[in-house]
């Protein structure tokens, strides 16, 4: 057998013994990167959860039958505000504060459904076509509280903007009121208070004092941080001097932890709100 003879039978062999040994395992694929904005809301567990698990409204009834059981006495103490600082009360009338999104309404289906990303036009078109939702245990609530003679406002940061060739300069506190009367929950323009107006801010400290000059405020509610306290934002607004961090904000609820589930209600807010900031 010459060289090449040789040769040739290694490569022959050599051939054969590859394609008769199993297959290469296929290395695993590497996830794609997602798209900068893409969002899949049907793998969104936060959105999932308050769509579907019984769990959401067993913890929103809870903190709105909660703050039922303290109405009397929080009405009775005259020297008691959920108001940090707010003195020489007790000639006032009680109030509350609640928030609307996620507090009031729930906006789940809209967060299901929209096209990303979010605009506050597409929030006010969907509920020109779809029914509000109530977050559970609040139309009992707020009926409770006037039925014990506390005053209720609402306070909420969705913009006045401009739409198409509607006069109105704020056609969203109009759409505010009307799905806050669908739920069940009368209202008027008096008692729901936007970011926009009166030189107001996105802070929402402004408006809680503004209601704390004509009444005692016994209980605040909200989903979001800055529904109690300012300066839980990366933004500057109202009083704050420096941005939040993850850290100041935490601090924040060590700060106040006497008032949580004492005057303070918080509802799960897992979809969207200030903390997406902090991550
Ligand atoms: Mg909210």
């Amino acid at each position: 057998m010459t060289r090449l003879h040789v040769f040739l039978t290694i490569f022959v062999l050599s051939l054969v013994g590859a394609c008769a040994s199993a297959p290469a395992p296929t290395p695993p694929q590497a996830m794609p990167a997602p798209s900068p904005g893409a969002h899949d809301p049907n793998q969104d567990l936060g959105l999932l959860w308050v769509k579907h698990a019984a769990e959401y409204g067993a913890i929103t009834k809870q903190a709105y039958r909660s703050a039922e059981a303290a109405l009397p006495g929080y009405i009775a103490d005259t020297s008691w505000s959920a108001m940090p600082g707010q003195k020489d009360a007790k000639n006032l009338p009680p109030a509350v504060i609640l928030d609307v999104d996620e507090t009031v309404v729930s906006n789940v289906d809209f967060q299901l459904a929209f096209e990303r990303p979010f605009t506050n036009r597409k929030l006010y078109d969907f509920y020109h076509e779809h029914a509000a939702i109530p977050v559970p245990g609040v139309v009992e609530f707020v009926a409770a509280a006037r039925k014990a003679g506390v005053d209720v406002f609402f306070v909420t940061n969705r913009p006045c903007e401009l739409i198409d060739d509607d006069p109105d300069p704020c056609p969203q506190k109009r759409g505010v009121i009307e799905e806050i009367e669908s739920i069940g929950i009368s209202t008027d323009d008096a008692h729901v208070m936007l970011a926009d107006e009166n030189d107001w801010d996105r802070a929402k400290i402004r408006r809680r004092e503004y209601i704390a000059g004509t009444h005692r405020v016994i209980m605040l509610f909200g989903d979001d941080l800055g529904d109690f306290v300012p300066c839980v934002r990366t933004k500057l607004y109202g009083p704050c001097t420096e941005p939040a961090t993850k850290a100041s904000r935490a601090r924040l609820v060590d700060e106040y932890i006497n008032y949580w589930g004492n005057g303070w209600y918080i509802l799960p807010g897992p979809m969207h709100g200030s903390w997406t900031s902090f991550r």
